[in-house]
This record gives C-alpha cells, sequence and structure tokens, in this order.
C-alpha cells in the first residue's frame, strides 16, 4: 500500500521590500508579490510547478492591481480556469491538476 501524501502548495513571494502608493486608497503599503505553487511530498516543498503572475497588492484595502497599476482580482481570475478532467477550478498557467493530477 502505498500512501502519497502530497499536494500543490501556494506560497507567497514577496519580491519587493519597499512599499508603493495604493492608487485606491493612498496608503504606502503595496507591495509586489507573487504566488508561486510548489509540489510538496510530505509537506516539504520539492519543486515549483507554477511560478505565480506578479501582481501588487495592499495590505491596507488588499486591491490588487499588475505592473500595469491595472486592478486584477487574482483569486477571480484563477476560478475562470476549470480541469478539463475533474472541472475543478485551476490557476490559468497550472501544468497539472492539484485535485485529480492530471496534465492539463
Ligand atoms: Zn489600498
Ligand atoms: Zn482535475
Amino acid at each position: 500500500m502505498f500512501f502519497f501524501i502530497g499536494g500543490i502548495q501556494p506560497k507567497t513571494v514577496v519580491l519587493d521590500k519597499q512599499p508603493k502608493s495604493c492608487p485606491a486608497c493612498g496608503h504606502i503599503e503595496v507591495y509586489l508579490k507573487r504566488v508561486d505553487h510548489y509540489l510538496s511530498v510530505f509537506f516539504i516543498p520539492l519543486f515549483p510547478v507554477k511560478k505565480g503572475i506578479l501582481f501588487l497588492v495592499c495590505e491596507n484595502c488588499s486591491t490588487k492591481f499588475d505592473a500595469r497599476g491595472i486592478r486584477i482580482d487574482v483569486e477571480k481570475e484563477w476560478e475562470e480556469r476549470k480541469c478539463s478532467h475533474c472541472g475543478k477550478p485551476v490557476a490559468p498557467d497550472f501544468i497539472y491538476c492539484p485535485y485529480c493530477s492530471k496534465t492539463l
């Protein structure tokens, strides 16, 4: 019997330590971040399966922007793509489905 205790874990990386001003609320609390997804076995991240899109997020009002300053909804964007095998929502540039582990 083989138990595969693993899965895809998101890992938020802060790429910029210097906060920028928020176009929505004006607070200087905007950081450049990226959510990478790692394939982990026994809760140890082994290798990244997906490099996330870069986005700017305001710590004050939690508004997200892309590099051009256009408002984006990271979570919503991810919901829009569904796995063709199991129908679960997956991130737009995922290589493997985190639910059924089939190649997308
Ligand atoms: Zn803000
Ligand atoms: Zn699937």
